[in-house]
């Protein structure tokens, strides 16, 4: 048996307990560290299990105790060299975290700074239109930010055949791309004298018609190829019926201005709608014509704007009379009041008085009337597709009605309406009367205007009988099959 280890003395200690305060290290708190558990005690042969509390490790031997100490600093050492990695991690930790706060806050400055260019932006926009416009209900419409370039649509050379087919109501409206159609209504400005006449800067005109294509919308039938149809159909009339011979400037110039402008803006869905749907246009205009009041207002905000005012040369009685007149006519477009314009046209009609005032005005509202809805005086393969697009917009409007639980109108239904339907009662007892007095004035639009409408409806009626014959056998095949079906 070896000789019992040294007890180990106070002085024994003091050295490694300088070494480590020395290193930073509290004894008592080094030696709580690794309290030594029995089986280690055990290990070493010269050491007794101590039992005893009163002198803990004097049983040990000094060899143990420096290796215990030597262990203690180890672990001590690891220990502190540990805590310097974790405090490196997390240096690291907090460099990351501060790089990324850092470029956060750049980020959102960059954001608050872009936000802020914004609304400069929008502000000098806004203050732009207040300044040219009075009313600011069509404020951020950017269709309406002036255009100070020259339009870039080519000027289309027209052939004479063009020219010539332009003034009759046969004209094929669907053969012709946004540019062609506005070199068209371009041309009938010049052709008709009124570039001439008032004097109207051609740039600014050019800069007007493409205004007024980019504030039509692209629904299925209230779009820029309707206002040109209505527009042309003005200008048939306008040569037809030899109205510069009856008429003055100032009523062609309003007869043509109105034709353009009658259907800016409109959004496809109709009055009924609007006042239903208690719409901003409803609201806005109490329920009365709101649509036609709205492409009123469009048209003369445009016309406020000077690069688009082609009335800037008038002097100010002039363009009153222009915008009175215009405003007049696109109103009268509201089919809500055809029964109430017609019968005024009819108690005129046979004392026509062309000095009269009242009788030049309400004549010019029934021929707009007559232009916006003469779709069907055209040949049938020109007129028939308008009918599927006015169909689909009907039928866009009766969805929505019945997603939205508003009243459905039967002839804008999709299970309720078919063409023929749809088209014969519209030709028989809208149509074919408005025009049939306009015809007493102008017996010449017999031949042009009234008779395709006469052969439209018969042709639709034809058309009507095929289908309920149809119907009829349809009918009686299921009718059998149940039958049929009862018998076994
Ligand atoms: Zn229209």
């Amino acid at each position: 048996m070896d000789p019992p280890p040294l007890r180990r003395s106070p002085l024994a200690r003091a050295p490694a307990t300088a070494a480590l305060q020395a290193h930073g290290l509290h004894v008592l708190e080094a030696m709580e560290f690794k309290m030594p558990v029995a089986s280690e005690w055990e290990e070493g042969s010269e050491v007794l299990v101590n039992t005893s509390s009163c002198q803990p490790f004097c049983r040990r031997s000094a060899a143990h105790d420096k290796e215990e100490l030597f262990q203690n600093v180890l672990t001590q050492v690891a220990e502190q060299f540990s805590r310097a990695f974790k405090i490196n991690e997390l240096k690291t930790e907090v460099t990351n975290r501060l790089a990324m706060l850092e470029k956060r806050v750049e980020l959102e400055g960059m954001k608050v700074v872009e936000i802020e260019k914004c609304r400069n932006d929008i502000k000098k926009l806004r203050e732009e239109m207040a300044s040219r416009n009075n009313s600011n209900f069509l404020e951020g419409n950017k269709k309406l930010t002036p255009r100070r370039d020259v339009p870039s649509y080519p000027k289309y050379m027209l052939s004479q055949q063009t020219i010539d087919a332009l003034k009759k109501p046969a004209f094929d409206v669907w053969l012709w791309e946004a540019n062609e159609m506005l070199s068209c209504l371009e041309h009938m400005y010049h052709d008709l004298g009124l570039v001439r006449d008032f004097n109207i800067n051609p740039i600014t005109l050019k800069r007007w018609l493409l205004c007024i294509h980019d504030n039509y919308k692209s629904n299925p039938f209230h779009n820029f190829r309707h206002c040109f149809c209505v527009t042309q159909m003005m200008y048939s009339m306008i040569c037809l019926c030899s109205l510069q011979e009856r008429c003055t400037q100032v009523d062609v110039l309003i007869l043509m201005t109105a034709a353009v402008c009658h259907d800016l803006d409109h959004p496809g869905f109709n009055n009924t709608y609007q006042v239903n749907a208690r719409t901003d246009l409803a609201v806005r205009y109490n329920d009365i014509s709101p649509l036609e009041n709205h492409h009123c207002a469009v048209a003369f905000q445009i016309f406020s704007q000077p690069d688009c005012n082609i009335f800037s040369t008038f002097d100010p009685e002039s363009f009153k009379q222009i915008r009175q007149g215009t405003i007049t006519l696109i109103l009268a477009t509201d089919m809500a009041r055809h029964g109430e314009i017609l019968d005024s046209f009819k108690q005129k009609v046979d004392n026509f008085d062309y000095t009269d005032e009242e009788h030049s005005t309400c004549l010019k509202m029934v021929l707009i009337k007559c232009c916006d809805i003469s779709n069907e005086v055209r040949p049938m393969e020109v007129a028939e597709p308008w009918v599927d697009c006015l169909l689909e917009e009907y039928f866009m409007q009766s969805d929505r009605e019945k997603a939205e639980g508003l009243p459905v109108a039967p002839f804008m239904d999709r299970e309720k309406v078919t063409k023929p339907t749809a088209q014969i009662g519209f030709i028989k007892f809208v149509l074919i009367p408005m025009f049939e007095t306009v015809m007493k004035l102008f017996p010449q639009i017999e031949e042009t205007m009234v008779q395709p409408l006469r052969e439209s409806r018969d042709r639709y009626e034809e058309l009507k009988q095929i289908d309920d014959a149809m119907n009829e056998v349809q009918k009686m095949k299921s009718e059998n099959l149940t039958m049929g079906g009862k018998k076994k």
